[in-house]
């Protein structure tokens, strides 16, 4: 298993476990890529998710079990019962809760050494940037093309690594942006978004709601992303930067494809024209969870 220098650059001091907290991590601490300096290093770590919804429950659920010690959670929304066939961190009991407030409330229950800091609003071009610098890695398990521009522009703006899936029907697609990183030393791209997909696409995108969405491909991809989120972290493993892992969950396979940083790119090419949130225009009608 190959190492590489996790991307923040933060040192983090030695640390005496608690016994509950060496059972707990028991089965990470033997890990050699991880062990008690990397579970120190998750520990302190602060991950920013956006969106507690299909994506963001596994990928929530499993950041609070292994231990990364602050979870930001960004989300506006209210639980709907139609939910609940995939957003497995709420319950019947949570109908016309604030999901960030279901969410902590659940993600306290299974790691109480893990705090949570809840957004109840929406990411917007004003608040974006200052949100995302607290922390030292993003995920993005948003159901919409604006949120998901909005997330790379800011995360590039703010120097900060970004983890990114979505969904639709029986698709996936993930993906780790670290743009203002440039191109690694080693010749690696490090494409955006806006590279792999250009400009964000016009209305007319079909939505999960309309077209619909295998729930477990939820569990799945969100899952996928906390291991990638966790990698990041640690510095450990072979980075999705610059590929795009592609899933189709009908014929159960699974695809990489590599993602090229594009030099005419508005946000990460040699002439950006994207410095400022609040100049562009992130279309806020275009839902769509989808896998383009
Ligand atoms: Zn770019």
């Amino acid at each position: 298993m190959s190492e590489r220098p996790a991307d923040d650059g933060r040192e983090v001091e030695e640390r005496d476990f608690s016994d509950e907290e060496i059972e707990r991590y028991a089965r990470h601490l033997v890990l050699p890529e991880i062990g008690e300096a990397g579970q120190a290093r998750l520990l302190d770590s602060r991950v920013l998710v956006i969106g507690a919804g299909g994506l963001g429950s596994p990928l929530l659920l499993y950041l609070a079990a292994a231990g990364v010690g602050t979870l930001g959670i960004v989300d506006d929304d209210t639980v709907d019962r139609s939910n609940l066939q995939r957003q497995v961190l709420h319950g019947e009991a949570e109908i016309g809760v604030d999901k960030v407030d279901s969410a902590a409330r659940r993600l306290a229950q299974l790691n109480p050494g893990v705090a949570v800091e809840p957004h109840r609003l929406r990411l917007g071009p004003d608040n974006a940037v200052e949100l995302v610098s607290r922390y030292d890695l993003v995920c993005d398990g948003s159901d919409n093309f604006a949120t998901r521009y909005l997330a790379n522009d800011a995360c590039h703006l703010a120097g900060r690594p970004l983890v990114t899936a979505a969904i639709m029907r029986f698709d996936g697609q993930l993906t780790t942006l670290r743009s203002h990183r440039g191109h690694g030393d080693d010749g690696a791209e490090n494409p955006c978004y806006r590279c792999l997909f250009g400009g964000q696409p016009g209305d007319g995108k079909q939505s999960c709601a309309d077209v619909g969405v295998l729930g477990a491909l939820a569990g799945t991809m969100g899952a996928l992303q906390a291991v990638e989120a966790v990698k990041e972290l640690l510095g450990i493993g072979r980075s999705l930067a610059g590929r795009l892992l592609l899933y189709d969950a009908l014929e159960a396979s699974f695809r990489t494809i590599r993602a090229k940083a594009d030099p005419a790119c508005p946000l990460c090419g040699t002439a950006p024209s994207i410095t400022n949130l609040s100049e562009i225009a992130y279309r806020p009608d275009s839902e769509a969870c989808a896998a383009e």
